[in-house]
């Protein structure tokens, strides 16, 4: 019998009626650091933590035996209190420190029913508490930083309003999104992407005060709360401070990264009363930091919401607009900056409101990608374009292509392909006069769903040309993985390419570059003559812009063209 119990993995403890002990086995000695000499003979409660019997001293006791002190009594109530006649329970080491552990006491009783003293069986469970705590710890931060996750970023706000209840102070959230995030992922890999949320969060961590909370709210979404600002000064210079370690330089993997991040800061009470008001207003504070341009920093302030508002009324009018036939198609010429011909046109939306006058595309097409309305409005754009085209081609007794840009909700539309099917069929167009000007960021949003979806319009003879190159992220050997025909050098390059070096260089770049791959090469936004000649001198195939033509209605193309062409040296707009 002996052997048994000293093989035996749990700790055993037997005390006589008293709590005296009389045996414990190895395991018991290992669990609480003492001889076998040093436990018998002492009082149980040498080694069960006495706090805790004396916290549960207080609870009324059943009284299993009269005989015997009152902690034993509650030792065994508690013990069968529980189904199981387990508990959890703390011993105490020798040396002092608890042991948590789980622990089942019995009573024994000798033939003639009197008590003969109590056995208690009891198992370490440190690592179980440790897991538990892990997950309780995993349960409140994020996984892949560590940082405090959006549970537990409520859970501080809370606290943080309560006290800011009493003693009066601000409290600044400040949310910030990192720009292009979804680039670097989808270019560099997820690792690249995971390391870099890893860094900033470092990053951030670093930059801030200790009494600063910084928590991720999941992507590449991050929040900093301040709880002690003195002055606004002092503010504007933290939040400077932040903005400063996110754009510095990074390796990552190898790669030299800049990241910067779109910020928007909200404070309390000002701008909302709960963690949710907050966030929310911060997120749209951040929105607007994004929609104007990227890397800097809004303060929320109310008619933001007005600013939504406005959009959701346009948005409105937009659909009557589309209903009611307020929207037009206008044609800007593709020139050849070899032989000054017309190589094609760009079909560009224009909207003519009874009541609000003309409203520019770049503000109603952003507002129509947003709410799907852009679907309808493209649809109508392409269908209307290509039959002008037919007509313009036949006039013009010039085989000109037509350009119509798509944007990513019409691009990721299931129903695209048909669309453009049926446009070029219904209006006779030959498909291989049709280019779709699609931006950078469509390339980046499913590789191989892309690649897929643009060898099918190429296979039915659309070319396709990349929008506004060089204000995204990709480099032409990002470019190179795609079926691309053509790309239209954006226009803010060819603004400053006659006074800004760098701009030029770029230019340059970007023209003999595609010309390797093979790509046709156009430039927009021309304006001047010393651009349109150094642009020629430096082989770009094709141009576009005010020096030429604006855009103009589809009745006036024609004869205003034949009026102009060819489109030489010394044009004027
Ligand atoms: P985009 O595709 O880059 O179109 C070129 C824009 O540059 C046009 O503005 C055009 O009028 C303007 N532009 C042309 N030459 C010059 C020049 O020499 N100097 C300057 N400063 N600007 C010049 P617009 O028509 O206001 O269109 C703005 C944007 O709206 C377009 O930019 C395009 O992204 C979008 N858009 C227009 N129509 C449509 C459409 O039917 N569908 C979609 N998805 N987007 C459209
Ligand atoms: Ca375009
Ligand atoms: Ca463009």
């Amino acid at each position: 019998r002996r052997s048994i119990l000293d093989s035996i993995p749990f700790s055993i403890v037997a005390t006589d009626p008293h709590g005296q002990i009389v045996t414990a086995n190895p395991a018991a000695q290992t669990l609480l650091g003492y001889a076998a000499h040093e436990l018998v003979g002492s009082s149980i409660f040498v080694i069960h933590d006495s706090e805790e019997v004396d916290s549960r001293a207080k609870e009324p006791s059943g009284g299993a035996e009269g005989s015997v002190g009152p902690n034993l009594d509650l030792m065994v109530a508690a013990g069968a209190r529980t189904g199981t006649g387990e508990r959890e329970w703390t011993y105490k080491h020798k040396n002092g420190t608890g042991i948590p552990v789980n622990e089942a006491s019995t009573a024994m009783y000798a033939e003639d029913g009197t008590l003969s003293g109590f056995l208690t069986v009891a198992y370490d469970i440190t690592k179980r508490r440790e897991a538990q705590e892990s997950v309780r710890h995993m349960a409140h931060h994020d996984f892949l930083t560590d940082l405090p996750n959006r549970t537990l970023l409520f859970d501080k706000l809370v606290e943080a309003i309560s006290l800011s209840d009493v003693d009066q102070t601000k409290i600044v959230v400040l949310l910030l999104d990192l720009d292009h995030f979804k680039r670097v992922n989808d270019t560099l890999g997820h690792h690249v992407g995971d390391e870099l949320l890893l860094r900033m969060s470092v990053r951030l961590q670093e930059s801030v005060r200790e009494n600063d909370l910084v928590a991720r709210l999941g992507g590449d979404e991050f929040v900093v709360v301040f709880t002690d600002v003195e002055d606004s000064e002092e503010l504007r210079s933290r939040i400077d401070g932040l903005m400063l370690a996110v754009s510095a330089p990074l390796d990552v993997g190898g790669h030299e990264l800049i990241v910067t991040a779109s910020m928007g800061g909200v404070t309390y009470p000002a701008n909302g009363d709960s963690p949710v008001a907050l966030l929310k207003n911060a997120d749209t504070a951040m929105y607007h930091a994004k929609t104007s341009g990227r890397n800097n920093f809004q303060w929320f302030y109310d008619s933001m919401l007005d600013e939504t508002n406005d959009k959701i009324a346009l948005a409105a009018a937009l659909r009557h607009a589309l209903a009611h036939e307020e929207l037009s198609v206008s044609y800007q010429p593709l020139i050849s900056l070899g032989s000054g011909e017309i190589v094609g046109v760009e079909a560009l939306a224009r909207w003519d409101s009874p009541d609000q006058g003309s409203i520019a595309p770049d503000r109603f097409i952003p507002v129509a990608e947003d709410n799907g309305l852009i679907i309808q409005l493209g649809e109508w754009v392409l269908r209307q374009a290509c039959s002008d085209a037919v007509a313009m081609q036949a006039e013009l007794g010039l085989p000109i292509k037509l350009a119509v840009n798509v944007s990513p909700r019409q691009f990721h539309n299931k129903d695209w392909l048909t669309v453009v099917s049926k446009a070029l069929a219904d209006s006779g167009l030959d498909p291989h006069h049709l280019e779709l000007e699609i931006t950078e960021g469509i390339l980046f949003d499913d590789p191989s769903d892309v690649i897929e979806s643009l060898g099918a319009m190429r296979r039915l003879g659309i070319a396709i040309v990349v929008d506004d190159f060089g204000t995204g992220f990709s480099s032409l050997a990002y470019l190179t993985r795609f079926p691309i025909d053509k790309i239209k050098i954006d226009r803010s390059f060819v603004r400053d390419l006659t006074f800004d070096d760098a701009d030029a260089a770029i230019v340059d770049t970007i023209i003999v570059m595609a010309h390797t791959l093979g790509m046709v090469v156009v430039a927009e936004g021309i304006e001047t003559e010393e651009q349109r000649s150094y642009l020629e001198g430096r082989g770009c195939d094709q141009a576009q812009g005010y020096l030429f033509s604006r855009a103009i209605s589809a009745e006036r193309f024609v004869p205003e063209m034949r009026a102009r062409m060819p489109f030489a040296r010394n044009s004027s707009a």
